[in-house]
Formats: structure tokens, sequence, C-alpha cells
């Protein structure tokens, strides 16, 4: 039975960026970000972005100029072969009360439609545990939380802002997070 699994990254911090929401247009992938999303392309898994994206709705930039950032990025990671199967991104700000910016699960219930996917198959990948380790708890995914970005801090200053919630791995990048998820999915397979 084909399993409906899919992988979602976070964007700042985990794929690339400083952690903190930024222009799109200064936006810069990490070296390994591409081989690691090729790695999962490669596998068969899907792969989407998954973003808090709330300087649109703050005014800082359009929503044009976002998704002109997006399609520089994804210009970027098909130089290296390498793509994104869809990009989920909340444009609102907080006072908005949307249902789609993480740590809500909005994105996720609307990808799981689009794609028939199985969330408790998936796995979230971020470095902030008060949104994308919060997100993925309330969703059922497993999560791995990457040391870049803000990952170190989710991990010791900001520990309170996802108490009880322990993420199913630690990595030190993006690119060991996609070596710990290759090896999960193998041991599915030899157990089942
Ligand atoms: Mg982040
Ligand atoms: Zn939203």
């Amino acid at each position: 039975m084909t399993v409906l699994r899919a992988v979602f990254l976070d964007r700042d911090g985990t794929i690339g960026g400083t952690g903190g929401g930024m222009h799109p247009f200064e936006f810069q992938l990490y070296d390994f970000a591409p081989v690691a999303i090729k790695t999962l392309n490669d596998l068969g898994i899907k792969v989407f972005l998954f973003t808090n994206q709330t300087r649109v709705g703050r005014g800082f930039f359009t929503e044009k100029v976002l998704l002109k950032g997006f399609k520089l990025m994804e210009e970027e990671l098909a130089r290296h072969d390498a793509f994104l199967d869809g990009i989920y991104y909340c444009p609102h700000n907080l006072e908005e009360g949307c249902t789609c910016q993480k740590p809500n699960i909005g994105l996720l219930l609307q990808a799981k439609e689009e794609h028939g996917l199985n969330l408790e198959a998936c796995y979230i990948v971020g470095d902030t545990g008060g949104s994308d380790m919060l997100a993925a708890s309330k969703a059922g995914t497993k999560m791995v939380l990457v040391r870049t970005g803000w990952g170190e801090g989710s991990l010791t200053k900001y520990r309170s802002h996802w108490l009880g919630i322990d993420p199913d791995y630690v990595a030190k990048d993006l690119l060991e997070a996609v070596e710990w998820i290759s090896l999960d999915i193998q041991n599915q397979h030899s157990v089942s």
C-alpha cells in the first residue's frame, strides 16, 4: 500500500535565511538545502514549503513580491535539479485571526485535502518550537527540529513556548533532518 506522506519544510531558519522573516529578495537558501530537497524528490516524497509570511499582512511588502521571491527560490532549486511540490504560506498578520498561521494547522489540512495525504505519515521540519513543532503536534505529524535559524533558541531560551512537546528528532540542519527522515521511512517499510 502506498503511504501518502509528504515533508513540510519551514522556510526561514530551516532551508535558508536567518530565522526571522525577511524581504523575499534578500532570502538565500542554505548551500545544503537544494541537495537535501533533491534527496526527498529522488525518494518520491512530496515536499511542501510551509511558512508564515506575516510581513505581507503587516505591510512590509506585497504578496506579489512574496510570490516573486518564491519564484526566484524555485529557480535556484531548479538549477540543482530540486523542486518543491507546492508552497503553503500564511500572509496574514496576527490580528486577522486566521486559521493558517502556524502554529494553526489550516495549511496542513488544506494540503491534506489537495494531495490526499495521511498527516500521521508526514513530517514537519522547522527551527521554531512554538510554531513549527506546535503545529506538528496539533496535526499529528512527525516532527524534526533543526538547530539552524532559531533552532538552538527553541531548545533553550524559548523552550517554554512548546513545553511538553518532544520532537522525534533534533537535527544539526536540514541535510541531517533529511537523512533521518529517509532512515525512518526505510525502517517503517522493513517492519511492515
Ligand atoms: Mg523558521
Ligand atoms: Zn493566515
